[in-house]
């Protein structure tokens, strides 16, 4: 069996990722606060199995409960190789320090740091002792390596998803059976978070209008494209700890 954990698949790129996934032997965990029912139809109707955990993985304790009911739903024995993709995550807040609340910032970084840090742990330690391939897939960003006005709390958890991907790597050198570790910039994607960042005002973030541009111009890249590219990378050779850009790919 070939099994995916994968973060925010409701819809976006994590929803795009699980349409190419859906085939015979394979078996996708999804977690996100909403459930997708076209996934679900589409799922029976290409005979993989798809079972959805409801979590807010802005909420440390939902993450923690999600940890046994993933697992439970696993035969590792049966396992050929286990993925989890950390891809759920939010730009919010879009505003410049000084402004945002504590709550917003906290929520911010346990969804897009902490929750892949401790699905990560959880993974480790659970596939630690099988021989299966294992490997962790880590949803980066541009913003990780440029800073952007207004979106101190996004660059931030970013570039630390992108430390914890390179430490988490180096660390699994010494393993027996070490999980392969990645983390990937996707690029700029016609997604709702993209028209998320369309509507925020100038004052809170500066770069709005070169972003309205991107969609009407054409420039952002469709979701599906990007999974493809994306699955392409996993199925070939990986460098454990590495950062990999879409850009890099095509
Ligand atoms: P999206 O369209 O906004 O979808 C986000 C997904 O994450 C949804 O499935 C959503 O599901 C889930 N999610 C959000 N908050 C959640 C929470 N509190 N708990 C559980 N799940 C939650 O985003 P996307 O564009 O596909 O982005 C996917 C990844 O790519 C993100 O890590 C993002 O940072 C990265 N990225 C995106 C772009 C871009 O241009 N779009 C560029 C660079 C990097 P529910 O709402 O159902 O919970």
């Amino acid at each position: 069996m070939n099994t995916t954990i994968i973060t925010g698949a409701s819809r976006g790129l994590g929803e795009a990722i699980v349409k190419q996934l859906l085939k015979p032997n394979h078996q996708i965990i999804y977690l996100s606060r909403s459930e997708n029912k076209e996934l679900r139809r589409l799922a029976v109707e290409k005979d993989a199995v798809l079972q959805f955990v409801a979590c807010d993985l802005s909420n440390a304790p939902h993450v923690e409960a999600a940890i046994p009911e993933i697992f439970e739903k696993i035969d590792l024995n049966a396992a050929e190789r286990i993925t989890l993709i950390n891809n759920a995550g939010t730009v919010d807040p879009m505003k410049p320090v000084g402004k945002a609340e504590a709550a917003e910032l906290e929520a911010h970084v346990q969804l897009n740091l902490i929750a892949p840090m401790v699905l990560s742990n959880a993974f480790a330690d659970k596939t630690k002792n099988i021989e299966a391939e294992k490997v962790v897939v880590n949803i980066s960003s541009g913003a990780a390596n440029n800073p952007i006005y207004g979106w101190n709390a996004y660059c931030s958890s970013k570039a630390g998803l992108d430390m914890f991907t390179k430490a988490f790597g180096l660390e699994q050198k010494q393993e027996q059976h070490p999980v392969t570790v990645l983390s990937f910039s996707p690029g700029i994607m016609d997604t709702d978070m993209q028209g998320n960042i369309r509507n925020t005002l100038p004052e809170d973030f500066a770069e709005v209008a070169r972003f309205q541009e991107y969609h009407e111009s054409g420039k952002l890249r469709s979701a599906e494209f990007v999974a493809s590219e994306l699955l392409k990378l996993l199925n070939g050779p990986i460098e454990n700890g590495r950062v990999y850009d879409i850009k890099e790919l095509i």
